[in-house]
């Protein structure tokens, strides 16, 4: 069985600013990020709430970083969410995806 390391971190959705343009927002994109779920940063960027706290965590990420995880919106996440480590799931990080699990005490994949 093939082992799901994001499953079990979670460390991306708390350790970083996440903006995307307002146009993948549900108003705009059927489908897309419910609106209730972003701020406003600029006239046509958003970013997902949560994720500009002093101690960043994404309102959508659900469970215990390090533990067992879930983004409440996954099929409907925003695209640096998408982009974001294409293979850490595959258990090959990035400098980005190391980055964030050092924040939490985990060591790179
Ligand atoms: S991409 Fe990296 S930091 Fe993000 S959940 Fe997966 S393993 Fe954790
Ligand atoms: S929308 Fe989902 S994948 Fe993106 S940061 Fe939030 S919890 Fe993580």
């Amino acid at each position: 069985m093939r082992e799901d390391h994001c499953t079990r971190c979670g460390a991306c959705c708390a350790a970083f600013r996440v903006d995307f343009h307002h146009s993948e927002l549900a108003s705009r994109a059927p489908g897309g990020v419910p609106d209730a779920l972003v701020v406003p940063v600029t006239a046509t960027l958003v970013r997902m709430r949560g994720t500009d706290a002093a101690a960043p965590r994404c309102i959508a990420l659900e469970g215990e970083i390090g533990g067992a995880v879930r983004c409440a919106l996954y099929a409907a996440r925003p695209s640096p969410c998408r982009d974001f480590a294409p293979y850490a799931a595959l258990g090959i990080g990035d400098e980005a995806c190391a980055r964030a699990r050092q924040r939490h005490g985990l060591g790179a994949l």
